[in-house]
């Protein structure tokens, strides 16, 4: 009876301790809810450090610190090149910058959207109050080189595994200092706005890539056909031209490979409009994609009846009152979607969650965002994209030891100097990566954006191993 009575007290003993340990945690949980509501209502910067004293740490894809809390402090990489080339996906404890990995992922963070069993086991050794950590799939070192490559021009690169949909970099330039961000002062003009992700640019030429898709699918595709190019549109006198003498006789593969705006407004218009349109669509055009928690901004593609208008946004170049842009992430997404056999996996920029006990949870898993071509298709045009690189407006793209398909872009900008731009992956499927380069104001994409997309893309292979 004693023996019995001396356990049940033992239990007794244990299940009061559990239960307070419980208590504390959830009363301390529940003061921090209260806390940060108080800090939303009016948010002061002492409130918000407070809130994030025991956050968690953000890692890159390499293990590199991008983010965390010490000595009740919230700190940033130490390579200031690192943080700065990070800046907008990252974000800062202030959320001076939205729709990034500190405000949207702030619960996680901070541990404070815990299940009563998870909190309850934390609590247990002591390690209730920390908040989880964050690994993402970006590689700090390869957006480093990236930002640097931009060279204090405006623009943005996106770089991804189109397996995967695991984004290694995704830069945006003009950046700044975390620090900057938090004292809300000497920030560049638009360095708090995420170009990769929100950016709505003009595709230029890259579009050709869709308008060829559209182009083979159609009823009013024939191998054979081909266009004398004078620089002039066969279209209308208002139709999709271009600077110089022309190209001569050009077939689909030349028109790619040499980018010729008179071969692809022509086409667009033998396509037709409502093709081109669903093909646009089918790429992912009007769609507002998701990144874990993050978003992207959505394409749009608008052509009204008109012949030579339809002409000029079947070669990217939206004119009158068509419209059609879209954002650096979709554009890489669609060469993945092309490289990928038509199938574009959703994108990631999270890989997992680590508790404060080191349980790993929520690993990123390999999903489809849709189904834009057949593999058939695709393995034309990229044919045709290695034309590019190998003979064409790309040979800056190309990296020494793989194969590289690619499309360069040149597009006007009212009031200002061409926009720059290149899609490119590898075909390799040792190094699965895409890539968009656009640098505003660049002048002409072979010769601006390709050699930025090609050094990349060698970087992400190298950086592999
Ligand atoms: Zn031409």
């Amino acid at each position: 009876m004693k023996m019995l009575l001396r356990n049940l007290k033992g239990v007794l003993v244990l299940f009061l301790l559990v239960s307070i340990a419980l208590l504390v945690g959830l009363s301390f949980q529940q003061y921090r809810s209260k806390n940060e509501l108080n800090a939303a209502a009016g948010e002061n910067k002492q409130a918000l450090k407070t809130r994030y004293a025991l956050a968690g740490t953000i890692y890159d894809a390499d293990g590199v610190i991008l983010a965390q809390s010490k000595d009740g402090e919230r700190i940033y990489a130490d390579d200031p090149d690192i943080a700065e080339a990070v800046l907008q996906v990252v974000g800062d404890y202030t959320h001076n910058i939205g729709n990034t990995i500190e405000s949207n992922y702030q619960n996680i963070l901070l541990g404070n959207d815990r299940n009563l069993f998870r909190q309850f086991a934390l609590d247990l050794f002591g390690k209730g109050l920390y908040g989880d950590d964050i690994t993402l799939t970006e590689s700090g070192e390869l957006a480093k080189s990236a930002y640097h490559l931009l060279d204090g021009r405006k623009g943005a690169i996106v770089v991804l595994n189109y397996q995967t949909g695991d984004i290694l970099a995704s830069v945006s330039s003009p950046s700044t200092s975390p620090d900057s961000v938090i004292r809300y002062q000497d920030i560049p003009d638009t360095a708090l706005f995420n170009r990769a992700f929100s950016g709505s640019y003009a595709p230029g030429s890259t579009f050709k890539l869709i308008t060829a898709s559209a182009y083979l699918e159609s009823p009013a595709y024939n191998p054979d056909f081909t266009i004398d190019c004078d620089g002039q549109s066969t279209v209308d006198a208002y139709g999709a031209s271009e600077t110089g003498d022309g190209h001569g006789t050009v077939n689909l593969s030349d028109a790619i490979a040499r980018s010729c705006n008179v071969f692809f407004g022509q086409v667009g218009v033998m396509t037709g409009r409502d093709a081109l349109t669903d093909t646009a669509k089918a790429f992912g055009y009007g769609r507002t994609f998701s990144v874990d928690r993050l978003t992207a901004t959505p394409g749009a593609i608008q052509i009204p009846d008109n012949v030579s208008t339809l002409s000029w946004v079947a070669i990217g170049q939206p004119v009158a009152d068509s419209v059609l842009y879209t954002s650096p992430l979709h554009m890489a997404m669609i060469a993945g979607c092309i490289a990928n056999g038509g199938v574009m996996v959703k994108p990631h920029i999270v890989q997992y969650f680590t508790t404060p006990a080191g349980e790993v949870y929520n690993q990123r898993s390999v999903s489809n965002e849709l189904t834009a071509l057949s593999p058939e298709l695709c393995s034309q045009l990229e044919t045709m994209m290695i034309g590019t690189t190998e003979h064409g407006t790309g040979t800056s793209a190309a990296v020494s030891g793989y194969t590289v398909a690619a499309k360069t872009g040149t597009v006007q900008v009212q009031g200002q100097k061409n926009n720059a731009l290149c899609v490119a992956y590898i075909t390799d499927d040792s190094a699965p990566y895409a890539v968009a380069v656009i640098v505003e104001e660049g002048g002409a994409g072979g010769e601006t954006a390709a050699p930025i997309a090609g050094k990349i893309l060698g970087l992400a292979a190298k950086r592999q191993g």
